[in-house]
C-alpha cells in the first residue's frame, strides 16, 4: 500500500522565518491529513472479501461521513459502504480500522497527548496547547470538539 502527497507553498520572499515556519508548519498539517485521508481510502481498497460469504463480487455503493480526531488536526473521511453482489450484504470495512479508537473518533496520540497536557497544566493552558500542536479542534469538558 502505497499513498503519495503533495505540498505547495507558496511563500513570500519577505517572509520571516517565523511567517515561513508558520506556513510551513499549516502545509504540513494539511498533508498529514490529506495523507490520512488517502491512506484509509488505499486500506479500503484492499479489503476485497464479503465477510458473510467471501464473495468478491463487491460494488460500492456510497459513502458514509466519518470525523477523526488526531495529532495534526480533524479529518473528515468519506467512508465507502459495500454491497455483496452474492449475499447482498452491507458493511462500511473501515468500522473495523476505528473500532479501537476512543469514542470511534479519537486517535491514540490525540488521547495520550490531552491525557498528558490535561495532567500538567491547568485546563485553560492544556486546550490552548494541544490547539497550538493539532492546528484546530480540542475537545472540551463534554467530549465535543471545539473550533479554535
Ligand atoms: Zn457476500
Amino acid at each position: 500500500m502505497q499513498v503519495q502527497v503533495s505540498l505547495i507553498l507558496d511563500i513570500s520572499a519577505r517572509a520571516s522565518v517565523t511567517e515561513m515556519e508558520q506556513q510551513i508548519m499549516h502545509a504540513g498539517r494539511e498533508g498529514m491529513r490529506q495523507a490520512m485521508k488517502e491512506s484509509v481510502r488505499a486500506w479500503e481498497k484492499q479489503q476485497r472479501c464479503c465477510p458473510h460469504c467471501g464473495s468478491q463480487e463487491l460494488r460500492v455503493e456510497g459513502t458514509v461521513s466519518r470525523r477523526l480526531q488526531l495529532l495534526f488536526g480533524p479529518v473528515r473521511l468519506a467512508l465507502r459502504r459495500y454491497r455483496c453482489q452474492q449475499c447482498l450484504y452491507r458493511w462500511c470495512p473501515a468500522r473495523s480500522l476505528f473500532s479501537g479508537l476512543h469514542q470511534q473518533r479519537i486517535s491514540p496520540g490525540l488521547r495520550q497527548a490531552a491525557i498528558l497536557a490535561g495532567a500538567s497544566w491547568l485546563y485553560r493552558q492544556a486546550t490552548h496547547l494541544l490547539a497550538e500542536l493539532s492546528g484546530g479542534a480540542v475537545l472540551q469538558k463534554s467530549g465535543e470538539p471545539k473550533k479554535v
